[in-house]
């Protein structure tokens, strides 16, 4: 009979073939860049949450890699007993069933000791997956004969501001859960109960993809289970502004491809987007785009930023998770058609904040129109550094008012079968503005990958060579997302033809 860890448990609550699968076929499991990414901001977090529970040092934390499971549990119950300090990653075990506490603190009222247990999450709030995460973990130390007088989930708190100085008191904001943990202590021992069944058979379920299979996390056994299934040719995916009802009569209706939708079900954006798909043919509404972007006067600037937003603040008067400026690229374009460039990058390691401000005053001048792509967030960033710089303020709102968004311009007005439903810049660029490919850059070639590189580039263990690298390469980048705006621009004016761009490789 297999042991089960309380990942395994959480992961019967999502699917149980997925239980049967981490236990019997784990080798399959394939983890997306973006779950392998949370899980280094929850060590992150977990990290931070060890300094703010225990300020004086006073605790252990024990290490199951290093010491073995049985030294764990031994190490965990003797702690326990003792009741005297903190105890980071306490094992339990019970009816063949594991499971580690983040944190647990000892509480002693008169002649009583007990336990406060704590679960660290990296997000900002609590959410469902986390009430059963520790509904398990309480079951389980309350099975072992732990006093517990609480238990909580330690949850960031988004409003708080980090004051600087390593000082994160406040950073975790604790939701209690205990009345709900011995509540739900029947719940909790049906799905232990269930979860060996699964995990003590030798056949697998026979359990269809579905839902289930991203929430609320991703599995990583997806190729697995879609091992047989032939993509559709035209994914319904591709179709802008799904909303929940249609996804369910699209599937009500057994259409996983754009030829089997039923007409009524679809909007006419949806059926120009189907229409042009299936014929291979790019939309091009000529008019109403250059109507939207003609006569905004020179010069004409194109604007891009790049941001970083970590759940731990490192800068003294940031948020957690608040998009922090550490890059912008600018085009300028004169009447002439004659474009000139600058840029800020800030890889000091201090905050960027106020010199990206004064910068990004500096460079977009006093007039002529500033075009973004998808101009929220854009503003979102300027609005920000104007509350917190009251002496930038003006000139940053004289920005906010001459921004132009091209992307409600290009949702209006194009749509090339190469986009498969996106009109990111980096989808629509391939049609509207063939020579230039986000594919010719060297390592940075996205967003996500360029918030790593400011990170790595940043760090003080990063050689002065390698930073240099890093700079070359988030320039280029964020350069290019610029160029491909005066690109589009030119391309609404009717200054170049768009072209018919390949399909992605994996539709082909
Ligand atoms: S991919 Fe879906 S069906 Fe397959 S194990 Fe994961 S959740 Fe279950």
């Amino acid at each position: 009979m297999p042991t089960l860890s309380k990942s395994k448990i959480i992961a019967f609550r999502q699917c149980p073939k997925r239980l049967w699968l981490e236990v019997h076929r784990p080798e399959l499991r394939q983890d997306s860049p973006a779950t392998q990414a949370s899980f280094q901001v929850g060590y992150q977090v977990g990290d931070i949450a060890r300094r703010i529970y225990d300020p004086f040092e006073a605790g252990v934390c024990i290490d199951v890699t290093k010491d073995g499971f049985p030294a764990a549990f031994k190490q965990s119950a003797r702690l326990l007993a003792e009741g005297a300090r903190p105890v980071f990653e306490a094992g339990f075990k019970s009816d063949g069933t594991i499971a580690f506490a983040d944190v647990m603190i000892p509480v002693v009222e008169g002649e009583c000791r007990s336990w406060k247990m704590v679960e660290v999450k990296s997000s900002t709030g609590v959410k469902d997956y986390h009430r059963d995460d520790v509904a398990v973990q309480s079951f389980l130390a309350r099975a072992m004969g732990v006093n517990l007088s609480s238990a909580c989930v330690a949850h960031i708190d988004s409003s708080w501001i980090y004051p600087g100085r390593g000082d994160y008191v406040g950073l975790l904001a604790e939701s209690d859960l205990t009345g709900e943990t011995i509540e739900r202590a029947g719940e909790v021992s049906a799905w232990i109960s269930g979860a060996h069944k699964i995990a003590d058979s030798n056949l697998e379920p026979e359990i269809e993809t579905g839902d289930q299979c991203h929430t609320p996390f991703e599995c990583g056994f997806c190729g697995y289970c879609n091992r047989d299934k032939v993509p559709p040719e035209f994914p319904v995916d591709w179709l802008p502004r799904v909303t929940p009802k249609q996804r369910i009569a699209f599937k009500t209706a057994g259409a996983e491809d754009l030829r089997d939708v039923p007409e009524h079900l679809l909007s006419q954006k949806q059926r120009l987007v189907r229409d042009h798909t299936l014929r291979n043919e790019v939309f091009f509404d000529r008019e109403t785009a250059k109507m939207a972007i003609s006569g905004s006067g020179f010069p004409a600037y194109f604007l891009d930023f790049e941001t970083s937003n970590r759940p731990v603040p490192i800068w003294a008067g940031n948020r957690p998770y608040q998009q922090i400026p550490f890059q912008f690229s600018l085009h300028k374009l004169m009447d002439s058609l004659l474009l000139e460039h600058s840029q800020f990058l800030d890889l000091s390691g201090n905050d960027p904040s106020r010199p990206f401000a004064e910068a990004v005053i500096d460079a977009c001048g006093e007039v002529g129109p500033v075009f973004v792509y998808n101009a929220k967030f854009e503003k979102r960033i300027l609005r920000e550094l104007a509350a917190r710089f009251l002496d930038l303020s003006p000139a940053l709102h004289e920005i906010i008012n001459r921004i132009i968004d091209l992307l409600p311009v290009a949702e209006k007005c194009f749509y090339a079968p190469s986009q498969c439903g996106s009109w990111s810049i980096k989808s629509v660029l391939p049609a509207a503005v063939p020579e230039l490919s986000y594919n010719d850059l060297e390592g940075v070639r996205d967003g996500g990958m360029a918030v790593n590189a400011f990170a790595e580039a940043i760090d003080q263990k990063t050689t002065a060579e390698r930073k240099e690298e890093l700079r070359g390469q988030l320039s280029e980048y964020c350069k290019l997302d610029t160029l491909a705006m005066v690109g589009l621009w030119k391309c609404f004016l009717g200054l170049n033809k768009p072209e018919i761009a390949p399909l992605p490789a994996s539709h082909n």
